[in-house]
């Protein structure tokens, strides 16, 4: 009774496909769906060229959605039969009929900050989650297992039970929080080795009985690693998880402001205090301040909650992680400015890095965009822009979505990295890609460590012969470590065609 056949994910994005993924890849015996209503994405999810891309990504797709085929040749001696699998994961916008046939159904839609109304700037936005809920009401098996794993206020599995008394009075469900915990550009590792599992549901019977179904799918994972809380703390953790990270990274950023002013380098101060196990060294880099689409979303929904519970003292310390954020970034630009002799009028600069961390196609609230929109005003006679992660025309059609044309005529996109610096005043790395870090592009300074910004004037129209030996490939360098049990499993099925005219089959291949 309790054995889970089937499971349904809501919503196809960062966190649902690579969960899914996984999810499918580790129980060769559970059907997997993701479902989204993006019906762009989910072909994309069936076809070569996934709309995600993370490290180790591609390969586990492809292993539970195409299957493996039975082995047919032998290599000298070694005949070991290698396990045949049938695939087991599909990518489908048929919402209804999915949720219809899952024992559990996450979902793990988008749940971005609320943009109008009441809570406007701060709250978060439900809607996307109150619609996946009343279809999942409208449409799941009587006693499926419904799983939190968007990021939520405390209380949301609340409200999703009150929407499924409305639509389903005569049969019970258990909500439980299941928050996700993966950093974009780990995804696959932190999926597959975890630091936790958090898992929160009611203290009760059915409570308990629902979670213990939640945690047989979690099979690969130490026992030891799965906490069991209440659904109010789990829900609550992960906000506060990312309240916390982020929190870090305005603390060092603070103190590279009075590093700039005195003769401490950051790096040491951060290497010193890093050493004290009672810290830990992690998220001490200095920069230009954090990106992306959880870090803030998630302190302005805290400070949301703080407000609403009356404890406007707990929102203004989170606030004021934000405030450094913003801060750091006007200190980064003044120093360009001030470093090109306040101007940038009739020079070229470079901004290398558009995704907002590194192993990441993922361009969502990046610190880039504000710097390029900034830079702008300044007037250059071109800013030019590459990422290892996103072809020319992905970060144009980005970059497209902030400004008007005409800010932008003199805003160029690149899938070289050569051409983009050459004949450049200002090489900006914004992303510290590996191949930034390592190739002679390091220049004189550290990735985007302020106290020694990334500014360089250097000439780069003569190709430089170091640079030019080792080429930085146009497109990123996926780590070839493939992490967990993958590497035993081979051969793998062909990938589906790509149609005749498929485009991304015509950007530059890996
Ligand atoms: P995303 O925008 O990439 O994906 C969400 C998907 O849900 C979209 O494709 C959207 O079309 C789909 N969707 C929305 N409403 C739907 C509906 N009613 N029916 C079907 N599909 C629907 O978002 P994401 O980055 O994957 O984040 C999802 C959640 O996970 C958020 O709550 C986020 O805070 C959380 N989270 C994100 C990360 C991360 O690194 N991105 C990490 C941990 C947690």
């Amino acid at each position: 009774e309790t054995r889970v056949q089937n499971i349904c994910f809501v919503g196809a994005g960062y966190v649902g496909g690579p969960t899914a993924a996984v999810v499918a890849y580790q129980n060769p015996n559970i059907q997997v769906s993701v479902v989204d209503k993006n019906s762009e994405r989910i072909e994309s999810w069936k076809s070569r060229h996934l709309p995600i891309h993370e490290p180790g990504l591609e390969d586990v797709v492809r292993i539970a959605r195409d299957g493996i085929a039975s082995r047919t040749h032998s290599s000298g001696s070694d005949e070991r039969s290698m396990s045949q699998r049938s695939p087991n994961l599909i990518f489908s916008t048929d919402v209804e009929k999915c949720i219809s046939e899952a024992d559990i159904v996450f979902i793990a839609v988008n749940t971005p900050t609320k943009e109008y109304g009441t809570g406007a700037g701060s709250a978060t936005n439900l809607a996307a989650l109150e619609s996946a809920a009343v279809t999942i009401a409208q449409f799941a098996r009587a006693g499926a297992v419904i799983v939190e794993k968007s990021t939520v206020p405390c209380g949301t599995a609340r409200t999703i039970q009150d929407i499924f008394a409305v639509h389903r009075p005569n049969d019970k469900f258990e909500v439980l929080s299941n928050p996700e915990f993966l950093a974009e550009g780990s995804a696959i590792r932190d999926l597959l080795c975890p630091d936790r599992i958090l898992i929160g549901s009611s203290r009760s019977p059915s409570g308990f009985a629902a979670a213990a179904k939640l945690q047989s799918i979690y099979s690969w994972i130490d026992k030891s690693k799965i906490l069991t809380v209440n659904t109010w703390s789990a829900e609550l953790a992960k906000v506060v998880a990312n309240a916390m990270l982020a929190q870090r990274i305005s603390s060092i950023n603070t103190i590279s402001a009075i590093c700039d002013k005195t003769g401490a380098e950051i790096d040491q101060v951060a290497a010193a205090i890093g050493s004290d196990s009672r810290l830990g060294s992690k998220f001490l880099k200095a920069g230009i301040g954090f990106g992306g689409s959880c870090f803030k979303k998630d302190i302005l929904a805290l400070t949301y909650l703080a407000n609403s519970l009356h404890l406007p003292e707990v929102a203004d310390y989170w606030m004021a992680v934000l405030a450094v954020n913003d801060f750091q970034k006007t200190r980064f630009l003044d120093k360009i400015v001030s470093k090109l002799n306040g101007a940038l009028y009739g020079k070229k600069i470079t901004v290398l890095g558009y995704t907002f961390k590194q192993n990441t196609n993922d361009t969502r609230e990046s610190p880039a965009i504000e710097v390029i929109q900034k830079l702008a005003e300044e007037r250059p006679s071109e800013i030019a822009v590459f990422d290892p992660g996103c072809t020319a025309l992905e970060i144009r059609h980005s970059i497209d979505a902030f400004v008007s044309p005409a800010q932008f005529q003199n805003l160029h996109t690149y899938d070289n990295v050569y051409d983009a610096c050459s004949g450049s005043s200002a090489i900006l790395i914004l992303t510290p890609w590996e191949q930034f870090k390592s190739s002679k592009l390091k220049l004189d300074s550290q990735d985007i460590n302020l106290t020694s910004p990334t500014v360089s004037s250097i000439d780069a129209s003569i190709p430089d012969p170091a640079l030019a030996r080792s080429p930085v490939p146009t497109k990123p360098a996926y780590s070839p470590t493939i992490y967990g049990e993958l590497k035993t499993v081979s051969p793998l099925v062909e990938p589906p065609e790509c149609p005749p005219d498929c485009q991304r089959c015509q950007t530059p291949a890996a």
